[in-house]
């Protein structure tokens, strides 16, 4: 038995409340982050890698793209041309430095005092005639000299509010003592063939990796140790498949018969005429319901290729037999979105929410004990224990990339505990290249909306440094007294909430003070879910006209009248990012315009990737060049994988590997390591998490 037994697995039994020093507030902020126990805490990896190791001089400083230097205070000052900063000048023996900080406090300019010391570390850029270090980190020296530089390269993880950089650092050096490097872990035999790490050499490199290690190979995502994890959860989504797949397969399931005239009638009550790419689509589906197996079928279409529709006509084959139907949307407010489209349409719907009060919930759960036939859509509150469907024949689930395999097992299992096993459906928008569609989503059938509604201008993108959003903002003014909606994105900078909101509150200000006319909402990830939701109702209302966000503005919701989409510091968002964020404008038929602004000067990859912003609007074209561009050395402040499901793999860098680990998957026969696998990346607990 010894050598079967996983050491991280046993980790998972360890909450993280029982390491030292979380209480209640650290413990909040993991769970945030989907850190449990300590496993989850180990599985949890940085973003990318900062090279402390070495103490730069400044005459050394223009050949670095980032750099740590030790340097005395010169002046603190506050500039107040263009945009307000507070400019701390330094030196050391062989030159001078600014370090440039745009959001600050009163406090932090006091005790930045002429003489200090200061060890600084951040990103060089060089003006004309200046050196500057943009938002470094700092500390005080104290003892003069013979400070030396770090031992190991600087870490930097995901953090969320509550949550610094030094905590989570402390937290993981923590964990890694309850883990031993020389364990072996039943799945090393995976992978040892490979000439890759075992998990636990990688885990340890990867959260203290050596100065000597190669930081290129690291922040590019292409080091062994990473690939060593990323494979197997690849491997272990694939296994996760192939148990659906074979539990399905065998499945009987009801058959849904929709008439030709029903369907026919439904589609000519549409405001418009569906596209070829919907009506294969649609035929597609309505065939597979008009079996008596299961159908398990993957929808994917980029974004505003109409997937609602598909999922509209599926619906209707469930409920105009009398069978009950229920789509599922990853957030309140594309649920109540979707449940007044299905309206629209003359689909009996309910809504149910985490919101719901107690009256409607009471009443959406008779309707579905009592075998009424309805469109029950919601969040993940339909799959919580109370709710019954008497007649549940069919399950879609919108923007799957926010429900991974996890959910979709558990969805599985709440069919079965029912006694009967619903069709599914399930629509994305992640651009998987048609190659590795087929081996990702191998327990599903395929098809695509590769067609968007005819009349759908393509969104024009512009490119424009950062110090041109005046012109942007005098833009704007026009369209909005044009009648037309704007968001402006301003994405997280390096890992810090609170700058990104403070960014974000800046950016309202501006608006306010520059179009005292045009009304601005604020959204940001510290609200709480009932304000946003009601700023995001107030924009989708029109009410607002230009809406403000910190983080990814809700993934699918279609706000038809919104024209302008702003992105700040595009230069550090991922393409499928920029597509996914452009994609939420010109749904409408109108021209939809986007700006990417970037902070100057930009790198050759982040020129280029800009670029093929400006040029294409196709999402798949726009997935392979993203692969293309991202090379080693390239580093961005946040994680920009396209496939959110996982944990750690990204289909982009590790997409290639996914029909070797398929075949792999296939011949795993041994149940202790499943298990294992299972335990480690899909564990039960995750599976009915709130998204
Ligand atoms: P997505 O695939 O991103 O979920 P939606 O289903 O939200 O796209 O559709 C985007 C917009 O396009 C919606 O406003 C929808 O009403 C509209 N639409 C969908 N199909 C058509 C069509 N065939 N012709 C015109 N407009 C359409
Ligand atoms: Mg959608």
């Amino acid at each position: 038995m010894g050598t079967r037994k996983s050491n991280l697995n046993a980790l998972a039994e360890v909450p993280v409340s029982g390491l030292h020093g979380v209480g209640p507030r650290i413990a909040a902020a993991l769970r945030r982050l989907r850190v449990f126990n300590l496993c989850d805490l180990l599985l949890h990896l940085p973003v990318r890698y900062q090279d402390r190791t070495r103490v730069r001089t400044i005459f050394a400083l223009r050949s670095c793209a980032e750099a740590t230097i030790e340097a005395r205070i010169v002046q603190t000052s506050v500039a107040t041309r263009g945009r307000r900063h507070l400019r701390c000048l330094v030196e050391d023996d062989t030159g001078q430095c600014v370090l440039i900080f745009f959001h600050f406090t009163a406090a932090q300019r006091k005790s930045l005092r002429p003489g200090s010391r200061l060890r600084c570390f951040g990103e060089i850029r060089s003006g004309p005639g200046e050196l500057c270090m943009i938002h470094p980190d700092y500390q005080f020296i104290r003892t003069g000299i013979g400070a030396e530089g770090e031992q190991h390269l600087t870490p930097i993880y995901p953090v969320t509010k509550g949550l610094s950089q030094a905590r989570i650092r402390g937290l993981m050096e923590r964990a890694l003592g309850s883990l031993r490097a020389t364990a072996v872990d039943p799945t090393d035999v995976l992978f040892a063939g490979k000439g890759l790490p075992s998990l636990c050499e990688a885990l340890f490199l990867l959260h203290r990796p050596p100065g000597h290690e190669d930081i290129g190979l690291l922040n590019g995502g292409r080091h062994p140790a990473r690939l060593r994890l990323a494979e197997e959860e690849l491997l272990t989504q694939q296994l996760a498949m192939l148990r659906l797949r074979q539990q399905s397969k065998s499945e009987a399931a009801i058959r849904l018969a929709l008439p030709q005239r029903d369907r026919d009638a439904f589609l000519e009550r549409l405001p418009f005429r569906p596209t070829d790419a919907q009506m294969r689509a649609i035929v597609e589906v309505l065939h597979d319901l008009d079996r008596p197996h299961l159908m398990l079928r993957l929808l994917q279409g980029d974004v505003g290729s109409g997937k609602t529709l598909v999922a509209g006509v599926a619906a209707l084959a469930a409920t105009a037999l009398q069978f009950q139907a229920a789509l599922l949307a990853p957030t309140e407010i594309l649920a109540r979105q979707h449940a007044r489209t299905m309206l629209e349409w003359g689909l009996p719907v309910e809504l149910l929410t985490g919101k719901s009060n107690r009256r409607q919930r009471h009443q959406v759960l008779g309707r579905l004990a009592r075998g009424e036939g309805v469109l029950v859509v919601g969040t993940h509150a339909l799959f919580q224990c109370e709710v019954v469907f008497a007649r549940l024949a069919l399950v879609i689930v919108d923007e799957q990339h926010r429900f991974g395999v996890s959910q979709r097992l558990a969805m599985h299992e709440k069919g079965e505990s029912q006694g009967q096993s619903p069709h599914r459906l399930i629509m994305t928008a992640t651009p998987i290249p048609r190659t590795l569609a087929l081996s990702f989503y191998m327990d599903m059938d395929y098809s695509l909306l590769d067609e968007l509604p005819p009349g759908r201008k393509p969104t024009k993108t512009v490119v424009l440094p950062g110090d041109r959003g005046r012109k942007v903002l005098t833009r704007l003014g026009v369209a909005c007294r044009a009648g037309q909606q704007a968001y402006w994105v301003c994405p997280l900078i390096e890992t810090s909430a609170t700058l990104e909101i403070a960014a974000a509150e800046d950016v309202v200000k501006r608006i306010a003070t520059v179009l005292p006319d045009v009304s601005v909402g604020l959204l940001h990830g510290r609200m709480k879910s009932a304000d946003k939701d009601s700023v995001m109702q107030d924009f989708l209302a029109g009410r607002l006209q230009v809406l403000v966000a910190t983080t990814v503005v809700e993934v699918g919701v279609d706000a038809p009248n919104a024209a302008i989409m702003v992105i700040e510091n595009a230069e550090r968002l991922g393409l499928a990012q920029l597509h996914q964020l452009r994609g939420r404008v010109g749904r409408g038929g109108q021209n939809g315009a986007c700006v990417l602004l970037y902070e100057p000067p930009l790198s050759a990859v982040a020129r280029q990737r800009l670029e093929v912003m400006r040029t294409t609007t196709d999402g798949f074209r726009i997935a392979e060049r993203d692969l293309e561009l991202r090379g080693p050395g390239e580093f961005l402040g946040v994680r920009q994988t396209g496939t959110p499901e996982f944990r750690i793999a990204d289909l982009a860098l590790d997409g290639a590997s996914l029909e070797e680990l398929g075949g792999l998957a296939k011949s795993i026969h041994d149940p202790d390591l499943v298990d294992v696998l299972m335990q480690r990346w899909v564990p039960e607990g995750e599976r009915l998490v709130e998204a």
